[in-house]
């Protein structure tokens, strides 16, 4: 397992010697991490709910901000996990450049059922990861196939129909029970009513995969109580993305994110009372 490791970090660092760091690897105890692109662009920050002049003239300078779409793969001693599944594009290359098929992966974690995060669970109406489970928060499941039905995320779901198991997410601050030995959901609500993040704990280390705690990161880091208008709530996802980072600075637990930029890996301090995000070099 060390081995292949290596190898596959030596294939990274010349993937990235190309121009195309499309894949980041990353190592908490004994779980393999690998942080996977699956879109990259440049964006205007329309999307900011509440920021003023002043904060976007010293956050976001330039007027725009580095957009990018992640998902990430996980190898335990005893099973594969996809933690989201992107638009399901490039997620199926990365997977092949790792060895990974489809077929291998266990479990598909879901953050929340946003069209971004669930492009790759099926395609006409097959599913692409035909042995894996589908592990959602009920409140999101819900929400999105009850509440407020939505076409896209019932198509998503409908070929795991037997094969998904829901649940309550554990609270930040509460002792945990684990979906998977080292492997936890906790309760973000917010970006939408289920949104769920995920806590790998293997060996003493740690890393918390946030999902869609924020968007733009360079002013959603220091200014946490900008929301952005792909918030159901977005007040909702102001308190939770302010004690999440708090939680972050208090105890050190790196943090990963789906629209954080490449290696989208990083860690949280507070200087200054401003929070900060320090991108993490590989381990
Ligand atoms: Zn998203």
């Amino acid at each position: 397992m060390k081995l292949l490791f290596s190898v596959i970090v030596g294939m990274m660092v010349a993937l990235e010697l190309c121009g195309a760091q499309t894949i980041f690897p990353y190592r908490v105890g004994d779980f393999e991490v690998f942080m996977l692109v699956e879109s990259t662009g440049t964006s205007r920050p329309g999307i900011l709910i509440g920021a003023d002049d002043a904060q976007l003239q010293r956050y976001l300078p330039a007027g725009t901000y580095q957009s990018e779409t992640n998902t990430f793969v996980i190898r335990t001693p005893d099973r594969i996990l996809v933690i989201d599944t992107g638009f399901g594009g490039a997620i199926f290359d990365s997977l092949k450049t790792l060895n990974i098929g489809p077929e291998q992966v266990d479990a598909v974690l879901l953050t929340h059922l946003h069209g971004d995060h669930i492009g790759g669970l099926a395609r006409n109406g097959q599913s692409l990861f035909p042995n894996a489970t589908i592990y959602l928060s009920s409140a999101e499941q819900e929400y999105w196939t009850v509440t407020n039905p939505n076409q896209g995320a019932i198509n998503a779901l409908a070929p795991y129909k037997t094969r998904t198991t829901t649940f309550a997410p554990n609270q930040l601050n509460e002792s945990r029970t684990s979906l998977f030995p080292g492997i936890s959901a906790i309760a973000a609500f917010g970006h939408t009513p289920g949104h769920t993040m995920y806590l790998l704990e293997s060996k003493g280390q740690t890393l918390l995969i946030w999902g869609d705690l924020m968007h733009v990161q360079d002013i959603q880091v220091p200014v946490p109580s900008i929301s952005v208008t792909y918030d159901t709530d977005p007040a909702a996802a102001a308190r939770i993305r302010t004690q999440v980072l708090q939680y972050a600075a208090s105890t050190g637990i790196p943090v990963a994110g789906m629209h954080l930029v490449y290696p989208a890996i990083g860690g949280i301090r507070l200087e200054n009372n401003t929070f900060r995000f320090s991108p993490s070099i590989q381990r």
